[in-house]
């Protein structure tokens, strides 16, 4: 079982700043868990700081709370699914639980879980200075502390908090890029489960790249076969592979590499409902299709779950013997402006592609729905651009790389060998634009707040 713990920066930077105090400061949230298969993720939100009258004891190296420092917030804690989470600091302390911290988890646990009615309570500590914070966090049930694997802060950047005890680095394969990213870079990507929605033209590239960069943990979801138009484009995929799922000659691609990388392989439409699951247990999600009902899933998923993503496009075409074209590279997190305010998402087609395939392709015969059977041009040397420019975004937002510019959008320019930077705004009354949305965990979200213009 792995599991992970998502925030976003607003909740996570008052507890930072708290750090500066000279006594420890607590707070509780209200988390969402979701699970797959042994995967759990907390999504954490709504953090609200004790009152000053809820301390029993309140020192620069503890503290203890009365039942009314966190009963009231526990109670707004909804029955359905929500999960308390109680936080609190070690100013220029250790990131790490003490035995006071074991005895307050599980006395205050106990009561959280009755008073919410969960099973399980989640607890962080967040040590050190507002310079250098450090997030610590762990499950707790009647039984038994779990510790947190994965620590996700989400904002323009990404900040990945390990424990101690995270895996070692093979210094002989990565040597190089140790030398460029830092022990630390290549530490955080090592921990790190990336989801891939589509494994084609753009997928797979991106998903070579991102495993001989030693990422720890590949999602691959996609439920097209191999044809012989594929190995013109598809990374690890040859004409002995034909009417397999692309899915599975990736992963044994990834496999044959011997690197640390697990993959796996979902040979499924990102609609269902497992997909949804499997990609809210990622820390990143590069979207590789060109569908547009698909990029709804994405949308929904970087402002819901807090799992941002990086949407990737290439349109290409040849008009009088001219290569005209551009490539796309979209970052859609809190914060940026999701795919539909950034004009990536054709609510027309998106409706077209949920169509039974039979009912579609009559439609698209009288004129009625845009005809998608029709193969659009591909060039596997304008499909990897993407993907390294994507998987370039990548380890810029996660290894902060690059003083950020604000832009959340890269364009290249394919015919006039240029790239440009800009940043779409969000809509009113789109999730992106309502900060009361994101990171709920919610399986859905009102239509009318995806498709407001
Ligand atoms: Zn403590
Ligand atoms: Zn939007």
């Amino acid at each position: 079982m792995r599991s992970r713990l998502a925030l976003h920066c607003r909740d996570a930077n008052p507890l930072i700043e708290a750090l500066a105090g000279p006594v420890e400061t607590a707070a509780i949230g209200r988390g969402r868990l979701t699970r797959s298969v042994d995967d759990h993720t907390v999504v954490v939100t709504d953090i609200t700081f004790v009152a000053d009258e809820g301390y029993l004891e309140r020192s620069a190296t503890h503290l203890t709370l009365r039942p009314e420092g966190w009963s009231p917030v526990c109670r707004q804690i909804s029955l359905a699914g929500d999960v308390p989470v109680l936080l609190h600091t070690h100013p220029n302390g250790s990131a790490a639980f003490s035995a006071r911290d074991d005895t307050f988890d599980r006395t205050v646990g106990a009561e959280l879980r009755r008073t919410a009615g969960s099973d399980v309570v989640v607890s962080v500590v967040v040590a050190g200075t507002p310079a250098a914070p450090r997030f610590v966090a762990r499950l707790v049930t009647a039984d038994q502390f779990r510790g947190v694997d994965v620590i996700r802060i989400v904002g323009d950047r990404v900040d990945i908090h390990l424990p101690d005890d995270a895996a070692p680095l093979r210094d002989d394969v990565h040597d190089r890029a140790i030398r460029a990213l830092g022990k630390r870079g290549k530490r955080t990507l090592g921990s790190l489960r990336v989801g891939f929605a589509g494994a084609g033209g753009t997928g797979s590239p991106a998903i070579e790249q991102v495993a001989r960069l030693g990422v720890g943990e590949e999602l691959v979801i996609d439920n097209d076969v191999v044809t012989a138009s594929t190995v013109s484009r598809g990374y690890g995929t040859t004409l002995n592979d034909l009417g397999r799922p692309k899915v599975d000659v990736v992963a044994e691609h990834i496999a044959r590499m011997g690197l640390d990388t697990t993959v796996v392989a979902l040979n499924q439409d990102i609609r269902t409902e497992s997909s949804r699951l499997a990609l809210a247990q990622c820390d990143v999600v590069f979207g590789c299709t060109d569908s547009h009902a698909s990029r709804i899933v994405l949308s929904r998923l970087a402002y819901l779950h807090l799992v941002p993503v990086i949407d990737l496009g290439v349109v290409v075409a040849n008009t009088a013997g001219r290569l005209n074209g551009w490539g796309r590279v979209t970052w859609a997190a809190p914060g940026a402006a999701c795919l539909l305010c950034g004009g990536h998402i054709d609510p027309q087609i998106a409706a077209t592609e949920s169509l039974d395939p039979t009912e579609r392709r009559r439609l698209a015969a009288e004129g009625y729905v845009p005809d998608l059977d029709e193969p659009a041009p591909s060039v596997i040397a304008y499909t990897t651009m993407v993907a390294a420019e994507g998987v370039a975004e990548f380890l810029d937002r996660f290894l902060d790389l690059h003083s950020h510019d604000g832009a959340s959008e890269t364009l290249l320019q394919l015919s006039a060998h240029k790239k440009r930077r800009s940043k779409p705004h969000p809509r009113t009354g789109c999730i992106c634009n309502e900060p009361i949305q994101w990171g709920t965990g919610r399986a859905e979200v009102d239509l009318d707040l995806l498709w407001a213009s």
